[in-house]
């Protein structure tokens, strides 16, 4: 038996539905967060990390998305409609420590493998995941509903959360 495609090739050699398939959609990048160092009382948005420097998470999720389902709902639009969305791609894999440790490309760019939970281990299904509570589901609150001043008021540990 050969093995998968995410045990024999790196994520630069992979082709473009592998890389896809990867993702578990989890749904963890389109939650807001920000950094800070210990030097500055003020919470800067996530653009560049530099050493001392943490990204904290929060629960407040982009309203674009479908938290049941943890899709966006604006998929094909959504750099559009959204600049801050950021995706990953082969082109900017140096930003991948703004991923949580749960994220599936920055599990196997650090050589940690793909969890059980992955829905490629899974029969494509996202239900283990949810189960796990590796996902957002039910854990968020909607941008729309909140003031983004008050972000570090809902900084949250969950989504750093990781298990095999
Ligand atoms: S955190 Fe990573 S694995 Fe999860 S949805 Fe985002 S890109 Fe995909
Ligand atoms: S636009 Fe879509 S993919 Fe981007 S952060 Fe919002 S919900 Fe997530």
């Amino acid at each position: 038996m050969t093995n998968p495609f995410w045990e024999t090739k790196t994520l630069e050699e992979m082709n473009d539905a592998e890389w896809e398939a990867v993702c578990d959609g989890c749904a963890k990048c389109c939650l807001h967060k920000f950094i800070d160092d210990d030097s500055s009382d003020d919470a800067q948005p996530t653009d560049v990390l530099y050493e001392g420097e943490q990204v904290h998470y929060t629960s407040i999720v982009c309203t674009l998305l479908n938290t049941k389902r943890c899709e966006c709902s604006q998929y094909e639009k959504r750099t559009e409609l959204v600049p801050d969305c950021v995706k990953l791609t082969k082109e900017n894999l140096k930003d991948i420590f703004f991923m949580p440790p749960s994220c599936s490309y920055r599990r196997l760019y650090e050589g940690r493998g793909l969890p059980a939970w992955h829905p490629l281990l899974n029969k494509g299904k996202k239900s283990a995941m949810h189960s796990k509570g590796m996902s957002v589901r039910g854990k968020t609150v909607d941008e729309a509903d909140v003031s983004l001043e008050d972000a570090e008021d809902y900084i949250a540990l969950w989504p750093l959360e990781d298990i095999d």
